[in-house]
């Protein structure tokens, strides 16, 4: 089933988006077996993404063909020392105390982190990151702080079944990613197993799918 997913994602997803820009697949590995995580990986999958420092810790050494590792998920600062120089890109950065504490480890360990910082584009209040209007403040600051790259913005769409305005948003993520971008952004990472042509369209140029690879996760 997996194999069959990843194929098809990989044969379905454009290339490259609207804007010409190259369309990377993160696989969502929450709450996956490092087996399955494996059959996805020897399918073509090159980059996974972890939401719990827990998890990652757990499977890191079961993980084979050395994918790309992403962080995806709430970090909280006193986790930030299990990840530092293993992971690719954290998409999460949410708040100025976690870019403070990710450049201050970053610093000591001689370690540049790539980031991308979370923007709430639709203003739900259980959704993190930066507003709209705060995130160019918070960028100012964070551009400056000396162990981090920032390479882009992250957002979660709200669920919608809407999909003009889902696009809308989409397309407004798209703009505050413009509207910052000075030459050194790479990656809008947008879209999920329900949205992730629609944001692709919008500009994504990266997607986080966990139920299309894996199918419905169990929470038990
Ligand atoms: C779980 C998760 C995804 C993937 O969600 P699906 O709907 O299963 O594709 C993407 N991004 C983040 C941040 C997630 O937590």
């Amino acid at each position: 089933m997996i194999k069959e997913n990843v194929f098809n994602l990989l044969k379905e997803m454009p290339e490259i988006n609207p804007q010409g820009e190259k369309v990377t697949l993160v696989a969502a590995v929450k709450l996956q077996t490092a087996e399955d995580i494996n059959e996805a990986v020897r399918a073509g999958i090159c980059d996974i993404g972890d939401n719990h420092v827990q998890e990652f810790k757990e499977k890191y050494d079961l993980i084979e063909g050395a994918p790309r590792r992403h962080f995806i998920g709430r970090l909280q600062t006193n986790k930030v020392k299990y990840l530092l120089g293993k992971t690719f890109l954290y998409h999460s950065v949410d708040r100025l105390n976690l870019a403070e504490e990710l450049s201050k480890r970053g610093e000591r360990a001689e370690t540049v982190s790539d980031i991308l910082l979370e923007i709430n584009v639709s203003g739900e209040t259980s959704k993190g990151g930066f507003t709209v209007k705060e995130v160019e403040s918070a960028y100012k600051l964070i551009k400056k702080m000396p162990a981090l790259n920032v390479k882009g913005v992250m957002t979660m769409l709200p669920i919608e079944s809407d999909n003009a305005k889902l696009f809308a948003l989409a397309k407004k993520a798209r703009a505050v990613y413009d509207g910052l971008n000075e030459g050194n952004f790479k990656y809008l990472s947008m879209g999920m197993s329900g949205d992730w042509r629609l944001c692709i369209d919008a500009g994504s140029n990266m997607i986080r799918l966990g139920t299309a690879i894996f199918g419905a996760r169990n929470y038990n």
